[in-house]
């Protein structure tokens, strides 16, 4: 689907959308005080909850309606943007109604088409940015699906949030970042401002930095992280939040690269080094073809002496002869043994077509 996407804001030089703000609202103070905070540093939006989304019942659900006012209040006395969580009708209504100035769909509700268009439905036709979070499982194609349908509803200005995957078991990371499905969503949209919610990524405070640092690396967008005056007693994801004096320090240590150079000759040698890295990849593909055949051969003979496909001492020596080669070229044994694990798969397939006598060699005896 074509879809015409506009920046949700659009920054003059290279610096980052900046949104900032606790994960819940828990009172008038508390959201004014950090509010205050920060409206001195660079920010674009503050956000809080209102409604909070908690995996299991009992716990702190957001002080619902009232908290609108208290975001009205920020806007009007720092000046600050505003943002909250909407997953329903009401919640967008009631957004709308107290002149928040832009919207987000939660992970939990990325995942539910059902919700993502009842809220479609109820913005219809406003001209208000939207910020999309990643479904809490890695599917790119409902992420998708859910900017489309915000997308069809009338809404331009739609920017994605990516704030990882969920994971059963150890992991670093709160939410697996998974970095592809990010980048694969750059690749197809151009024109989709990504920001990185490294609060919900990293789960703790002390990766933060790493985590937006990679983001700004990747030519993300902006970042979005949780700050609150008293982290360790916020009411929601205590373990994450910073405090705004902590929040500048991290956003003054980021290093920003320009994504294009003015600079004629560093252009002129990075277009010459370009071209050489195509001709290198037409090679790999020319060498990898060739390989092809070979295999192709190869399973012919095997087809009519009757042996199996797999044969796995012959694997193991290709795969313990080329990591050893690798390590001597700078290429990891990680990286060598995904290669090969790859171009052998597509090895067998080949060879169970010739096998099955789905594919017959033009000329079996060359
Ligand atoms: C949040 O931003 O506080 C939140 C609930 O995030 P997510 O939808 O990413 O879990
Ligand atoms: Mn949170």
């Amino acid at each position: 689907m074509e879809m015409n996407l506009k920046p949700i804001l659009e920054k003059a030089d290279k610096r980052p959308i900046v949104i900032a703000g606790p994960c819940s609202a828990e009172s008038e103070e508390q959201v004014m005080e950090i509010a205050r905070q920060l409206a001195t540093q660079d920010v674009d939006f503050y956000r809080a909850g209102i409604w909070k989304p908690r995996t299991r019942p009992n716990s702190f659900e957001g002080v619902g309606t009232i908290g609108l006012k208290w975001l009205k209040k920020v806007k009007e006395e720092t000046g600050l943007k505003v943002t909250t969580e909407v997953a329903n009708r009401h919640h967008a209504y009631e957004a709308l109604k107290h002149g928040v100035d832009a919207l987000w769909i939660g992970a939990r509700t990325t995942v539910s088409p059902f919700a993502v268009q009842e809220i479609a439905d109820a913005i219809e036709g406003v001209d208000i940015p939207v910020l999309i979070k990643n479904p809490i499982n890695p599917d790119l194609k409902l992420w998708i699906g859910a900017i489309e349908r915000i997308h069809k509803a009338g809404i331009s200005r739609i920017a994605v949030i990516h704030r990882g995957f969920s994971t059963y078991g150890e992991s670093p990371y709160r939410n697996e970042p998974r970095w592809q499905l990010p980048i694969e969503l750059m690749r197809q949209f151009p024109d989709l401002q990504i920001i990185c919610d490294n609060s919900h990524i990293c789960g703790r405070r002390d990766t933060l930095q790493d985590v937006a640092q990679k983001a700004m690396d990747l030519n993300f967008h902006g970042v979005m992280t949780e700050t609150h005056i008293d982290p360790d007693n916020a009411w929601s994801d205590a373990k994450q939040q910073i405090t705004p004096a902590t929040f500048k320090e991290l956003m003054g240590s980021l290093v920003l690269r320009e994504t294009i150079s003015k600079d004629a000759d560093f252009l002129e040698n990075l277009e010459i080094l370009r071209q050489r890295i195509d001709q290198l990849d037409d090679e790999l593909l020319g060498v990898l073809g060739r390989r092809m055949e070979l295999v192709d051969k190869i399973g012919e003979y095997k087809r009519r002496n009757s042996i199996s496909i797999l044969q796995p001492s012959r694997w193991n020596e290709i795969l313990e002869t080329a990591v050893e080669k690798a390590s001597k070229k700078d290429l990891s044994a990680e990286f060598m043994e995904k290669i090969l694990r790859a171009i052998h798969q597509e090895s067998i397939s080949h060879q169970n077509a010739i096998m099955n006598g789905e594919k017959v060699l033009k000329k079996a005896n060359s």
